[in-house]
């Protein structure tokens, strides 16, 4: 269960803090699959951000499974990143000078979740077997994202967070992202939260939770 509390976030700039978050709450099942929508400067990535772990809020509170996101530590946080939440961006963020073996096993690779035949499947699953020791600029945008798609679930994560994974693809290699994408969240029991401009994509999850000027303004059914 993911619940955010009460949620604040500002950023400095030159004259006065400017908030961005302003009091975002929501609740998210264990398993469930929520689109994050809203205008652009609505507070989406930020909340995303947060969630990850990524960054720290100024109120509020932020629980996984009861665990407490307000006052950890930078090494907490960074464990937290590592072992229970996976992220995918837009941009796919590989890491260059990583093989994409290196890249999927990334996050994963110290944790007991994680081992040689689980390797295996999520390579081939995703369609990697033939990539493995190539480098991520010798890939396309489709091959890179799933990539990023394998390194967020390698350690079997409680909750995947993703920000318009599809916004840099094509309609056809999209939806053939976000389909492994949904599979391997479904198999592994995460609850996923997807920030997405597309409504046919946030259809095909179970809720979606709109953000307006950095609050929640609309809860509905997918
Ligand atoms: P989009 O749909 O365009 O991606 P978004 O809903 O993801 O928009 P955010 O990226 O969360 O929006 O940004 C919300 C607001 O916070 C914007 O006004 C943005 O300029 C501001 N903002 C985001 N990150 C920072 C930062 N690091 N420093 C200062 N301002 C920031
Ligand atoms: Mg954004």
């Amino acid at each position: 269960m993911l619940t955010i509390t009460d949620l604040h976030k500002s950023f400095e700039t030159a004259d006065a803090p400017m908030p961005v978050l302003r009091g975002v709450d929501m609740e998210i099942a264990t398993g469930e699959c929520v689109a994050l929508t809203g205008e652009s400067g609505s507070g989406k990535s930020t909340l995303l951000h947060l969630v990850a772990a990524l960054d720290t809020f100024d109120r509020g509170s932020i629980t996984l499974d009861g665990q407490e996101f307000s006052g950890m530590g930078d090494t907490a946080r960074a464990n937290l990143r590592r072992t229970r939440i996976g992220v995918i961006f837009q941009q796919f963020n590989l890491i260059p000078s990583l093989s994409v073996g290196d890249n999927l096993s990334f996050h994963a690779r110290l944790s007991d979740r994680y081992d040689a035949a689980w390797q295996a499947e999520l390579t081939e699953r995703l369609g990697l077997s033939e990539l493995v020791h190539r480098w991520p600029e010798q890939l396309s945008g489709g091959q890179q994202q799933r990539v990023a798609v394998g390194r967020a679930i390698a350690a079997r994560p409680a909750l995947v967070l993703a920000d318009e994974p599809t916004g840099n693809l094509d309609e056809a290699t999209g939806s053939a992202v976000m389909d492994l994408l949904l599979d391997l969240v479904a198999e592994t029991q995460a609850t996923l939260l997807m920030v997405t401009h597309s409504g046919a994509l946030a259809a095909r999850l179970n809720r979606r939770i709109h953000l307006r000027h950095g609050r929640v303004a609309e809860v509905a059914a997918a």
